[in-house]
C-alpha cells in the first residue's frame, strides 16, 4: 500500500523548513532560556544575554526579510517559535513580542531610508525594540494619548510620559506615540522613533508586576526631549493607524505564547497527576481529575488553531483584524484557565513558590490586559460582526 503523505494525514502537518524552526526553538528554549525562568521571576530580573543568544539563532528577526537581517520566514514561523520561547519562560517571550511589535512599526511604516537604518541592528538581536502607546489618562482608549510632540525646525520635542512600557529601561529603540495637536483628536497622534540616548529622554518608575516579573516594564519620561525629524514614522496624524496595524498583527504573537504557556502547564499537570497518590493511587486515576486534563488539552489545541489561522491569513495577506483578537482573546483566556486548573491538580504544592505552575498562573493574567484588554478584543471582533449582519430594508 503507497503510504498516505503526511499533508493529507493531517491538514495541520508543518513544512520541514516550520518544523526545523520549531524545533531548533524549542531546544533552544528548554536549554538556555527554562532553567533560569524562576530565578528571573524572584528577582525581577530581565536576562540581556539571552536576547543576545536569541539574536545569535536568528530568532529576533524571524518574520523580517533577509534584506534587512531577518530570516525572512513570516508570521507563521513566528508563531511557532513564540509558542517555544513561552513554554520556557513567558517574561522572554513577551519581551521578544514588544520587539518584533516596535520593528513591524517600523517595518510597515518607516520609509526604505529607516528600514536600512534601523531594523538591521534589530533583527540581528544587537538593538532590543520597545512599544510606547500606553499612558496613565489612555489604556484601551488610545486615541487620549496627550504626549505632546512640537516641532521646532529639524527636529520635534517631545514632552510628557509613558507607562507600562515593556523593555523599558533595556531597550535601545522606542517606538512612541505622540500628538502634534490634541485638539486634533487622533488626527494628531504621530509616531516617532526615539533612540535610547535622545536628550530629555529618560527612564521613570519600575513597575513590580504581579507575573511576566523576567522582562522589566517602566515609565518613561520626556522632557523637552530632542528627536530629529527623519525619526517620525510616516506623517503626522498617521500615529494611530501605525500603531494599530502593528498591534493587529503583533497580538498573534501574543497568542502564540499563551499557547506555549498553557501547554507548559498542562504538561506539568499530567506529570503531577502521575506521580501524586492519594487515597491509594495516582490522582491523575480519579475521573474529575482527567476530566480537568481533558479540558486543558482541549483548550491548548483550541487557542492554537485560531492561533495559527490568524497567522497563516497574515502571511496570505488577508484582513486579519477579528482573526487575531479572536486568537489573542481566546488563547489568553485559556491560558488563564488552563494554569488556574494546573495549580488547582497540584493542591497544596501548586499555590507553593516551590512549583512552577503558581508563576504559570501569575504569568497568565497579564495576556488578558496587555495589547488591547480581552473586553476590548471583544467589542472589536462583535463590531466587525455586526457590520457584516445584513441590513433589512
Ligand atoms: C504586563 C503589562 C505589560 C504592558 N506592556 C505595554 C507596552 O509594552 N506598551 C504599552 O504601550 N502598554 C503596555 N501595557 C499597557 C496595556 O496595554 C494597558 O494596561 C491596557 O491597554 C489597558 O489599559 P489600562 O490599564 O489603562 O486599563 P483601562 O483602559 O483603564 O481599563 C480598565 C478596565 O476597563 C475595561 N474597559 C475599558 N474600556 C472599556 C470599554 N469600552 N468596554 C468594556 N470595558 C472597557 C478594560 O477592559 C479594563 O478591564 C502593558 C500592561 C501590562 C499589564
Amino acid at each position: 500500500m503507497t503510504p498516505t503523505p503526511a499533508a493529507a494525514r493531517d491538514p495541520f502537518a508543518l513544512s520541514a523548513e516550520e518544523r526545523s524552526v520549531r524545533d531548533t526553538v524549542r531546544e533552544f528554549a528548554q536549554r538556555e532560556i527554562a532553567p533560569g525562568a524562576a530565578g528571573r521571576d524572584a528577582e525581577e530580573r530581565y536576562d540581556r544575554a539571552l536576547f543576545d543568544r536569541a539574536g545569535e539563532l536568528g530568532i529576533t528577526g524571524l518574520p523580517y526579510p533577509e534584506e534587512l537581517g531577518g530570516a525572512g520566514m513570516g508570521t507563521f514561523a513566528w508563531v511557532l517559535a513564540c509558542e517555544e520561547v513561552a513554554a520556557a519562560d513567558m517574561g522572554m517571550a513577551v519581551s521578544l513580542s514588544v520587539h518584533v511589535l516596535s520593528q513591524l512599526c517600523i517595518f510597515s511604516s518607516g520609509t526604505d531610508a529607516q528600514r536600512q537604518r534601523l531594523l538591521p541592528p534589530m533583527t540581528a538581536g544587537r538593538h532590543l525594540g520597545a512599544f510606547a502607546l500606553t499612558e496613565p489618562q489612555a489604556g484601551s482608549d488610545a486615541s487620549a494619548i496627550s504626549l505632546a510632540a512640537r516641532r521646532e525646525g529639524d527636529e520635534y520635542r517631545l514632552n510628557g510620559n509613558k507607562i507600562w512600557i515593556s523593555n523599558a529601561g533595556q531597550a535601545d529603540v522606542y517606538v512612541v506615540f505622540g500628538t502634534v495637536d490634541r485638539a486634533r483628536g487622533r488626527d494628531g497622534i504621530t509616531a516617532f522613533v526615539v533612540e535610547r540616548d535622545t536628550p530629555g529622554f529618560r527612564l521613570g518608575a519600575r513597575e513590580h508586576k504581579m507575573g511576566i516579573r523576567g522582562t522589566t516594564a517602566a515609565e518613561l519620561v520626556f522632557e523637552e526631549a530632542r528627536v530629529p525629524v527623519e525619526n517620525r514614522l510616516g506623517e503626522e496624524g498617521d500615529g494611530l493607524k501605525v500603531a494599530l496595524g502593528a498591534l493587529g498583527s503583533g497580538r498573534i504573537g501574543i497568542a502564540a505564547a499563551c499557547v506555549g504557556l498553557a501547554r507548559a502547564a498542562l504538561e506539568h499537570a499530567a506529570r503531577y497527576a502521575t506521580e501524586r497518590s492519594q487515597f491509594g493511587r495516582p490522582i491523575a486515576q480519579q475521573e474529575m481529575i482527567q476530566a480537568m486534563l481533558a479540558d486543558m488539552a482541549t483548550a491548548v489545541e483550541a487557542a492554537r488553531l485560531l492561533t495559527w489561522r490568524a497567522a497563516r491569513l497574515r502571511d496570505a495577506g488577508q484582513p486579519i483584524n477579528a482573526a487575531s483578537s479572536m486568537a489573542k482573546m481566546f488563547a489568553s483566556d485559556a491560558a488563564m484557565r488552563v494554569t488556574t486548573d494546573a495549580v488547582q491538580i497540584y493542591g497544596g504544592a501548586g499555590y507553593s513558590r516551590e512549583n512552577p505552575v503558581e508563576r504559570f498562573m501569575r504569568d497568565a493574567k497579564g495576556a488578558q490586559i496587555y495589547e488591547g484588554t480581552n473586553q476590548i478584543h471583544r467589542l472589536i471582533i462583535a463590531q466587525q460582526l455586526l457590520d457584516a449582519v445584513p441590513r433589512g430594508g
